[in-house]
């Protein structure tokens, strides 16, 4: 499995959390982007099939229709895409029209990941948010109309001025709507980031953990509920419906990265990231040269990401798959790590696999780094 991501940094504004690689640079440096993302494509010719391709950004919906289209033909010129591929577009809510629909239609996109975020308007606009929830449903609405029935919505739990039972609507709320998947993150506050700096002057409050635990445990309940798979920590899925591309991250398939910001990974040891600025990377396409830097994964890095990724999914980490990659002596040493978490029940042994158990979950950073070397 060999899997794509095409980064689109383009923003219509900047929400005060994020810390993504986006840029506000207006519309007319769309058609030199995606120009340069046909040509780093040039420079990396791939022969196998591509299975899943991920176009996320920054805001994927932000492209023009002309430039969503040269996108998608650089693609079909320069890879063998298969033919039950899974591809997805990050969209944002309020872009949603017939029109970007219509625009969309004409290509193979067959999964689209929307970010909500939260369902209460005042929450929207203190994160700087554009759409409202209104927007988000009608947008749910249309695509659906439209026959996209593979579809992804984001949340964002302990935010600031959300209780338990706000939350709690908002996760109810969006599993009415029939989606296919739904991923819900903790708020994280960044450095260098707007809320960052309100939160350090006082003009914002973090939730507390008990509360960011409660809308956790909440979430877990009402997407059982509602037959969803928890299959990774972050991620519920309608059986048949995880995403399978971000599932090729967890399980360290390569991936191909491209467009500023994007990383690639060549499924053995070697990372690369590309130049997070969008001049700078259309000049290097443009001069021929790569606008990658590239790490090499000792094997120290390369256990501890195994470690890492394994057991955020539902499956865990295979002992028998750490012996046969890192040798007898690493599988040992996770297990002595392990094993007071077994005898406190943080962690649950499956037959040869390693897996948090529920009450882990939550502080799952803290048990995993445990095993770590
Ligand atoms: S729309 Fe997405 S990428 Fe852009 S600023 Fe907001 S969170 Fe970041």
């Amino acid at each position: 499995m060999t899997g794509l991501y095409i980064h689109i940094p383009f923003c219509r504004s900047r929400c005060l959390y994020c810390d993504f690689y986006s840029t506000t640079l207006p519309q007319a440096w769309q058609m030199p982007y995606v120009d340069a993302i046909a040509g780093e494509m040039e420079l990396r010719p791939y022969a196998e099939p591509i299975s899943t391709i991920y176009i996320g950004g920054g805001t994927p919906s932000q492209l023009t229709s002309e430039a969503l289209h040269r996108l998608f033909h650089a693609l079909t010129e320069h890879y063998q895409i298969d033919s039950k591929a899974e591809i997805t577009i990050e969209a944002n809510p309020d872009d949603v029209t017939p029109e970007w629909i219509i625009a969309l239609k004409e290509t193979p996109v067959n999964r689209i990941s929307m970010g909500v975020q939260s369902l209460n308007d005042d929450i929207l606009r203190l994160l700087h948010r554009r759409h409202t929830a209104q927007q988000a449903q009608k947008a749910v609405e249309l695509l659906q109309g439209a026959g996209y029935s593979n579809l992804s919505l984001d949340l964002i739990y302990g935010l600031p001025n959300q209780t338990l039972e706000l939350f709690r609507n908002d996760v109810e709320t969006l599993l009415s709507w029939d989606i296919s998947h739904l991923s819900a993150y903790a708020l994280q506050y960044e450095e260098g980031t707007p809320l960052f700096v309100l939160r350090q002057e006082g003009k914002v409050k973090e939730a507390d953990e008990e509360l960011s635990l409660a809308c956790y445990e909440s979430l877990m309940d009402l997407t059982a509920k509602a037959d969803m798979e928890h299959y990774e920590i972050s991620n519920f899925a309608r059986l048949g419906f995880r995403a399978r591309h971000n599932s090729s991250y967890w399980t360290g398939q390569p991936y191909i990265g491209l467009g500023a910001g994007a990383h690639s990974y060549d499924g053995k040891q070697l990372r690369s990231y590309n130049c997070e600025d969008l001049k700078a990377y259309i000049q290097s396409i443009e001069k021929g040269e790569s606008p990658s830097t590239t790490e090499h994964l000792d094997e120290n890095m390369r256990y501890n990401e195994r470690v890492m990724l394994s057991l955020r999914t539902i499956e865990g980490l295979s002992l028998t798959n750490l012996e046969r990659d890192f040798g007898t002596a690493r599988k040992e040493y996770c297990e002595r790590m392990a094993k007071a978490h077994i005898q406190r029940g943080s962690i649950k042994k499956t037959g040869e696999n390693l897996c948090l158990t529920r009450r882990s979950l939550f502080v799952s950073d803290d048990i995993i780094s445990d095993l770590m070397v």
